[in-house]
Parts: structure tokens; sequence; C-alpha cells
């Protein structure tokens, strides 16, 4: 692993920002647009920095909060599409001793995994859908999701923003976990 880069609150999903005098959600930011000659509208050309309320007015800096329950969404709906073969950034890795089983066996775990979903507490106890186990023929196996950066050099900066994440769907056998 390399080593962890820096990301700000601010860059993750599920960031929003409240005001921090009254609490509400709706703060607004002054801004200079210009002309584009090639969409025909007025473009973002700077933002100011600063924020301002449009509930009480108030100009301080706002407070960043989490919408944990978009932000689930988001991560569950990102691995799920993994197993079904619809990442935008994804790979498939299935370990040597579940290999040898061959290709027979290996394309109706393949199916098992993709038609999984028998989560609950116990196997998914962060409800991210990011972890399975399973038995085919009396043999234990487990499939898992891990989050790497676009190089496969550090973990991703946020599991919950698909441009920057490449996810690992990793099918073992219990035993080699
Ligand atoms: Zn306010």
């Amino acid at each position: 692993m390399g080593q962890i880069a820096k990301t700000t609150l601010e860059g993750l999903v599920g960031v929003y920002p409240v005001c921090s005098e009254c609490g509400q959600a709706h703060i607004v930011r002054d801004a200079e647009t210009c002309w584009s000659l090639l969409t025909r509208k007025w473009a973002l050309k700077t933002i100011c920095d600063t924020y301002v309320c449009d509930e009480c007015g108030s100009e301080a800096a706002p407070i960043w909060k989490m919408d944990k329950e978009f932000r689930l969404k988001r991560i569950v709906r990102l691995n799920d599409a993994v197993r079904l073969a619809q990442g935008k950034h994804s790979t498939v890795v299935v370990t040597a001793g579940l290999q040898q089983f061959g290709e027979a066996y290996l394309a109706r775990v393949g199916r098992a995994v993709t038609d999984f979903h028998q989560f609950n507490e116990a196997n998914d106890p962060h409800g991210e859908h990011d972890f399975g186990a399973l038995t085919l023929d009396g043999e234990k196996l487990f499939w898992k999701v891990d989050y790497f950066d676009l190089d496969l050099t550090a973990h991703s900066l946020d599991k919950a923003n698909e441009d920057i994440t490449h996810r690992v769907l990793t099918i073992m056998l219990a035993s080699e976990y």
C-alpha cells in the first residue's frame, strides 16, 4: 500500500453545508458566469470565497454535515453493480484455491454471487453489501468487495465516489479467508 493521501470532508459523497447560525441547509454562494459560444448558455466562471445563508443572512462559514442515508445508498448501489459486472472501475478476482474446482463450478459460483441477496444484520452489519457467505455443493464460499484508488496502489479516498474508486470483488473458499 502507498501512503494514504488526505481528503477533505467536503469532497466526500453525501456531505453538505448547513448554516452555523440557524442550522438550515440553504447555503448559497455568489458567482460569476460568462457566455459560452459552444453551449449558448451562461457558464460558471468563478465562485466567490464567501458563503451566505438564504434563511437568516448569516455570512459565517458553514458547518459541513454528512447525509449518511444518501451515502449508504450510493455505496450499496456501487457494490451491487460490481457483482452484476456493471461497475465503472472494477475487477473480479477468484482465488487460486477456488480456481481448482474447474470452470463449470466457477460459472455456477459466479451466478450465485451475482444472485446473492441474503443480506442481514449478521453478515452485513454496516448495510453496505460488501460481503457475502454462501454454500455451493457443500463448499463454503465468501465474496467481498475492497476499495482501491484507480492506480490500485492505495485505498480509495471515497468508496462512495465511483470516479475515484476501483472496486475489487474477491471470491474465495471460506478456508482461505
Ligand atoms: Zn442561517
